[in-house]
């Protein structure tokens, strides 16, 4: 039996095996000086220089694998923070913190940050934040390395990693080599927060609100992460490593099966076709699926290329990005989404304003329209990258219809013509369903946003713990929302599709197709068994089921009537594999 047992749960599926790497993203606080005996300068200074070194080695790592993906201009962020740690005075600071205050390596570079703060704070003019956060992270890193991970370095654990963390940021999964990264368990973060949808479409099995899990896990120990069941256990032993080990090629040789099935267009039954795309954040994604099993993207989210960088991209380095994912899919549409930070999507380069309430504030179209040149320069990339396949221009968080009339006048002016580029609006916002008609007369395509149509539906913040049992899309009064949205668009024959992820669960998308929706757009890894049990219903059994599922009262009667269903067409759709055990 393993040492110990942790309950969480299910963010992305799937079974992984691997040695504990514990992350800490919390800002170390100074607190009080401590400090050390003459006898322990030596092993003071060498502790500080290794975890320094340690540091600078790990920022190299990320350097070196965000210019092979991005670029040189981006990676430059870690080589400035790579020579912070390398500043000849800050060194000498610290040594001499050690050797003649006797101060703790932890100590002594707290009193060197807080001195550089005050430098900064006394200075007027720039952003003396910013400067300040600039030196502040990279010493950071190097607390981290001194207080955390019991002397272990991530470089020096071999094999696969599971990372234990607080929060599922959606940097943490990219922060990483994924091929290294066999499970994540954080201890926060919503099943429908960013970090989630990262995690998801990385297909990497993760779990969260695993209690404590950054304090009771030990770097190094062997842990198996059943993230389907939300168990992780600690301390496995060898029977249970190689119990996980098989369920994880049995399910991988059913994925394949699948996958190699997926090839086929996506339909329900034999004979009503149903759009199967694909939710993607990075070139980066597009090497962990084949073009094949999808008809192209249905929601490029490129704000992740925004977070990515040192600065705005330009439109140039945008054009770029663009054309290579158009080329990648040749002559199928892609769909992207302008950008949409705000809340826990944070550009670290443009100052975000302080809010009570970011979820409802300044995020989305809201702010590309208050600053149009953002907008106008990812129009201009669009506008351009016609030319190598596909495009549509999807906006978010769409409020009301004149947020959509300003956007036409700024294609206008960038192409001459409001129709240049297909435009589409996301259906994530209550009122922009209820002014459905209105809003549709003015694009040509609808995209539904689950994820935060239900959190501004139920007013429950998605990525919040304590109102998390209230998140609840399958309760029948959001269902009845798509209910209206899809049969809607269906009978005035506008495209009308799923980007949220309820798209990509098996439930949601039976839901979905039922509901009138004419295309489901999901994370990659999900597409096999969508598709799949898709096939093995038929378009009338399906509306009934939506139209049940709807009349439920409760979140849970409309969940079990859609999974039952799903449970079904799984099992038919294994028979008809041969392959009558798993879940992928
Ligand atoms: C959504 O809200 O459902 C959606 C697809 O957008 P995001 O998850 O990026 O907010
Ligand atoms: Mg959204």
């Amino acid at each position: 039996m393993s040492k110990t047992e942790i309950t969480a749960i299910s963010v992305s599926p799937g079974v992984g095996v691997g040695k504990a790497w514990v992350v800490s993203d919390e800002k170390i606080q100074a607190g009080k000086p401590r400090r050390i005996d003459v006898d322990s300068i030596p092993s003071a200074v060498n502790d500080f220089e290794a975890a320094r070194s340690r540091a600078i080695k790990t920022l190299s790592h990320i350097q070196a694998a965000t210019a092979k993906e991005l670029g040189i201009q981006d990676a430059a962020i870690y080589g400035a923070q790579i020579a912070v740690l390398q500043d000849p005075s800050a060194l000498d600071e610290i040594q001499k913190g050690i050797r003649e205050k006797l101060l703790t390596p932890v100590s002594a570079i707290h009193a060197v940050i807080k001195k550089f703060e005050g430098i900064f704070e006394s200075m007027e003019g720039g952003d003396m934040k910013t400067w300040a956060a600039d030196l502040r992270d990279p010493w950071q890193a190097v607390l981290r390395e001194l207080l955390e991970e019991k002397t272990r370095h991530f470089m020096e654990l071999e094999g696969s990693i599971v990372l234990i963390a607080g929060e599922l940021l959606p940097s943490l999964p990219t922060r990483f080599p994924r091929e290294r990264i066999a499970a994540i368990v954080c201890e926060r973060g919503g099943r429908y927060s960013h970090g989630a949808v990262v995690a998801r479409s990385f297909g990497i099995p993760t779990v969260t609100g695993a209690d404590q899990a950054t304090s009771i896990v030990e770097a190094g120990s062997l842990c198996v992460v059943y993230a389907d069941e939300g168990q992780v256990r600690v301390g496995a032993t060898t029977d249970e490593v190689d119990a996980a080990e098989r369920l994880s090629a049995e399910r991988e040789s059913v994925r394949a099966e699948f996958e190699e099935r997926a090839k086929e267009p996506g339909c329900v039954g034999a004979d009503h076709p149903l759009r199967i795309s694909v939710n993607i954040e990075s070139p980066r994604d597009l090497d962990l699926f084949s073009k094949d099993i999808v008809e192209g993207v249905g929601l490029f989210r490129t704000e992740f290329a925004y977070m990515e960088r040192a600065n705005f991209p330009t439109a140039q380095e945008q054009e770029d990005l663009y054309r290579g994912i158009l080329k990648h899919f040749g002559d199928a549409p892609v769909v992207f989404r302008t950008l949409d930070v705000g809340n826990d999507k944070q550009l670290r380069y443009f100052q975000m304003p302080q809010e009570n309430n970011p979820a409802m504030g300044w995020r989305g179209l809201r702010m590309s329209l208050q600053w149009p040149d953002i907008l106008l320069m990812q129009i201009q990339a669009l506008v351009k990258a016609r030319e190598y396949g596909d495009v549509r221009m999807l906006l978010p968080m769409v409020t009301n219809v004149e947020e959509i009339r300003q956007v036409k006048r700024l294609i206008e002016q960038v192409a001459g013509r409001a129709d240049a580029l297909p435009l589409g609006a996301m259906i994530e916002v209550p009122s922009a369903a209820m002014a459905l008609k209105d809003i549709m007369d003015e694009v040509d395509f609808l995209s539904v946003g689950t994820n935060d149509l239900a959190q501004y539906l139920f007013a429950v913040d998605r990525d919040n713990p304590w109102v998390a049992d209230l998140y609840q899309p399958y309760h029948p009064a959001h269902l009845r929302v798509l209910r209206f949205i899809g049969n809607t668009c269906r009978m005035a024959g506008k495209p009308i599709s799923v980007c949220g992820e309820m798209s990509g669960q098996r439930a949601g998308a039976l839901f979905l197709a039922g509901a009138g929706f004419d295309q489901l757009s999901m994370a990659p890894p999900f597409v096999p068994e969508i598709k799949a049990i898709l096939r093995e219903v038929s378009i009338q059994e399906l509306r009934v089921l939506a139209r049940k599922a709807a009349a439920c009262a409760t979140n849970l009667e409309a969940f079990r009537l859609l999974e039952d269903a799903a449970e079904i067409a799984w099992q038919s759709a294994l028979k008809r594999s041969g392959k009558e055990s798993g879940k992928t």
